[in-house]
């Protein structure tokens, strides 16, 4: 079992390189004894970068979770055994945790204001997209949610990680537009996001530490995806014109 090294905290989700141990290999991959990659999953696309060791480089081209985590290599694959350097392309990264953590405030506005759920998301280098149903929303609507999602952005609200059991949660503050059923019951620890009380979220992707880092978002486009699902598009801007 490799143990994820950006799970635990905020602050973990900053980690850029870290050493490991080679405890599989195969034709074109490894699996570490611990990693801060994150692999493909909920919406948040893989982590890239490189792993190196004592007479060897390779590219880490894609890093999945299948039972194992799989870092899918191009180059030379090293020994069982060996001690290796990871390090993460955190260009990309950085983008990805703002473009997440962007999506938890889009939820939690659209679920605050017009009651709509989130049933999907996608995150991409440069832009991301969420799905919400049952909304309606007009080309007005989207504007304000835009001007809601950046207020949250402009008050810097921290963000904080922790593990808490599903009993428990429903309780909590904040959690109104999360649907528990949909978590398998099985799981009774739940790694949750908090941003400041507003929004509480279970969810295991990779979140900056305030909302502030965002900096601001701009909704590019939306689209009607049936009778009741919505399809909104947003990208990241450098600051708020507003
Ligand atoms: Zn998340």
């Amino acid at each position: 079992m490799t143990e994820l090294l950006y799970m635990p905290d905020t602050e973990s989700n900053y980690i850029r390189s870290f050493q490991a141990k080679i405890l599989f290999t195969g034709r074109d991959h490894v699996v570490l004894d611990r990693t801060a990659f994150y692999p493909e999953g909920g919406g948040q696309p893989s982590d890239t970068g490189i792993i190196s060791w004592d007479g060897g480089s390779s590219r880490v081209i894609k890093v999945e979770k299948k039972g194992k985590v799989i870092h899918r290599l191009e180059g030379s694959i090293p020994d069982p055994g060996a001690i290796v350097t990871g390090e993460i392309n955190w260009d990309n990264r950085y983008e990805h945790m703002k473009l997440h953590t962007a999506q938890h405030l889009f939820s939690a506005v659209v679920y605050d204001l017009f009651g709509g759920k989130t049933v999907g998301n996608q995150i991409y280098s440069d832009y991301s997209r969420v799905d919400f149903r049952p909304v309606n929303l007009s080309a007005e609507d989207i504007l304000d949610i835009q001007a809601e999602v950046n207020r949250l952005i402009g008050e810097e609200h921290p963000i904080s990680v922790y593990k808490a059991h599903r009993d428990d949660i429903g309780d909590m503050e904040g959690v109104n537009r999360v649907d528990l059923s949909l978590i398998p019951g099985s799981i009774r620890e739940l790694r949750v996001i908090d941003i400041d009380g507003y929004d509480v979220c279970p969810c295991a992707g990779t979140h900056v530490r305030n909302t502030g880092e965002i900096r601001g978002v701009e909704v590019t486009r939306m689209e009607n995806k049936g009778r009741d699902k919505q399809r909104v598009y947003y990208e990241l801007i450098d600051s708020v014109s507003e």
